[in-house]
């Protein structure tokens, strides 16, 4: 077990992201204690422990004032104007250079004791090229950048080309959308075949909720419709139908609502709209030629792993036959922009699964390639913990050689996020042909859109058009509108969700 004591909350999220990406299966015990010394306490296991002072990081703090110094009276004395090393420093800034300058010490202390670096350093967050953008924006040059994310963030040479590259093509592809005037539509149906052991998306298994499918597409066709109704003269730049599996729902199904997003919606300038198929044991002939009878242009064919084995361990219920026969079926009906997502971290499997997967998915060359890994608290729940260290090595090898799979297949990068305590601290890269990139991703994770989200457990997030302070006096220009998980709770409280999403709606 490591125990951790920070002086103040705000070191708390950094010293445990850290600590978990070094540890991934340590157990964690966190506490604030704001009486102590020192900013930040941490014991590990074997005995060895760090302690910071405040005196440790003064070098990495801003020389400044505080802004506002009081000036004795009853006012306070502003200090700009001078040199930049004498500048006024908000509260705000001073916290958060502190806690970069913890969170530095506190990853050159675990690099010590580990001897393995992280990839992605001292980086947290799960959009790293959401930085990266910023600095690609205000017109930094490659090395300006990459050098940055390696001297500040520790982030490895490699990684840090990915970021740039992956930023650079998200900047190209979102130049095409009115991404501010515009929204993205999202549509989720939450039934599964089966459901997957791993899943982390709120799903069900279409068998136990039969009885209440049409049920659930009237209320989502009532949310749709309404959304239409307050979307006006805007039309969606990106429709984006995910879950669960869609195509669960029956041919019929699946026709009506795509006939409802038709109706409710001015499809004219959608530069792409997904229908993620998802599991290959879900879709039929009769399913893609409804989706060829309106305007889908990208579909998702989700293997994961093409190793029986595992499909069988995590619960998938479909055979790798199926993959295959679902992917020539689909480019037989005209399907010209497939994409499939693989895991690497499966339980059970090692470096040479994915190496077989992959010289699978090479032969099926589909447009896109989405490689996730699996997020270690997952790993953890199938008896993984005492593979820490082979894990670690495993999925790295795997992360590099799907890279290396779909450079060869022609992919470039264009989407990465990292999941909070993915195993090794590894991200999920999505590749694409040119043009052939899923640009709802880029949108849901850069958040340059308003997402209108319709169905169980959808997430809207809405753009504002000014900042708005928040009740704890924080700057926000992003709201988000959730509706229930809880399918029949959806059901019964369709028009309290759709009455919640007008209140923000083109604030
Ligand atoms: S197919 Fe996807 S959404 Fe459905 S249960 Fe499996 S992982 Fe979850």
């Amino acid at each position: 077990m490591i125990e951790i004591a920070c002086k103040k909350n705000k070191f708390t999220y950094n010293v445990y992201h850290i600590t978990k990406a070094f540890f991934p299966n340590e157990e964690i015990t966190q506490k604030v204690d704001e009486k102590q010394e020192s900013l930040v306490e941490l014991y590990l296991p074997g005995g060895s422990c760090f302690s910071i002072a405040r005196e440790e990081i003064a070098d990495e703090l801003p020389h400044g004032l505080p802004q506002g110094i009081p000036d004795g009276r009853g006012g306070s004395v502003s200090v700009s104007g001078k040199a930049e090393a004498f500048r006024n420093i908000s509260e705000e800034e001073m916290g958060q250079a502190e806690k970069r300058a913890v969170t530095r010490q506190l990853y050159r202390y675990l690099l010590k004791e580990t001897g393995r670096p992280l990839a992605w350093g001292t980086l947290t967050g799960v959009r790293p090229t959401k930085l990266i953008m910023q600095m690609v924006e205000s017109g930094k040059t490659r090395e300006e950048i990459t050098g940055f994310l390696e001297k500040e963030y520790f982030v490895t040479r490699e990684k840090a080309e990915l970021g740039y590259e992956v930023a650079c093509r998200e900047k190209e592809l979102l130049s095409r959308l009115r991404h501010k005037g515009g929204f993205s539509l999202y549509v989720g149906i939450p039934f599964c075949p089966s459901v997957c052991s791993y899943c982390s998306f709120s799903s069900s298994p279409i068998d136990v909720w039969k009885d209440r499918v049409e049920s659930y597409l009237e209320a989502l066709e009532k949310e749709l419709r309404a959304i239409g109704e307050m979307s006006g003269d805007r039309a969606p730049d990106t429709v984006y139908i995910g879950g669960g599996t869609p195509t669960t729902l029956e041919a019929h199904q699946l026709d009506r609502l795509l006939t409802v997003i038709e109706e409710c919606f001015d499809l004219s300038r959608t530069v792409e709209f997904t229908v993620e198929a998802g599991r290959p044991d879900s879709i039929t002939e009769e399913k893609l030629l409804a989706l060829r009878r309106h305007p889908v242009t990208r579909i998702s064919i989700n293997p994961q792993t093409m190793q029986q084995k595992t499909l069988d361990l995590v619960g998938r219920r479909h055979t790798v036959e199926q993959v295959y026969d679902a992917f020539y079926l689909a480019r037989k009906l005209g399907f010209d922009n497939i994409n499939m997502d693989l895991i690497a971290g499966l339980p059970g499997e090692a470096a040479a699964d994915m190496e077989d997967t992959l010289s699978q998915i090479e032969k099926l060359h589909p447009d896109s390639l989405t490689v996730h890994s699996l997020a270690i608290k997952r790993a953890a729940r199938f008896g993984q913990e005492g593979r820490t260290t082979d894990l670690h090595t495993e999925i790295s090898q795997m992360v590099d050689d799907a890279a290396a799979c779909a450079r060869k297949m022609g992919l470039a990068p264009y989407y990465l996020y990292r999941q909070k305590n993915i195993a090794g601290n590894f991200e999920n890269v999505g590749y694409a042909e040119l043009d052939k990139a899923g640009i709802y991703n880029i949108l849901i994770m850069e958040e340059k859109q308003t997402i209108l989200a319709a169905g169980a457990g959808a997430s809207t997030k809405i753009l504002l058009r000014e900042p708005i302070r928040t009740e704890k006096g924080k700057e926000i220009d992003l709201v988000h509108v959730e509706n229930v998980k809880n399918i029949t709770e959806y059901i019964s409280r369709i028009d309290e969700m759709i009455e919640r999403k007008g209140e923000w709606l083109w604030h």
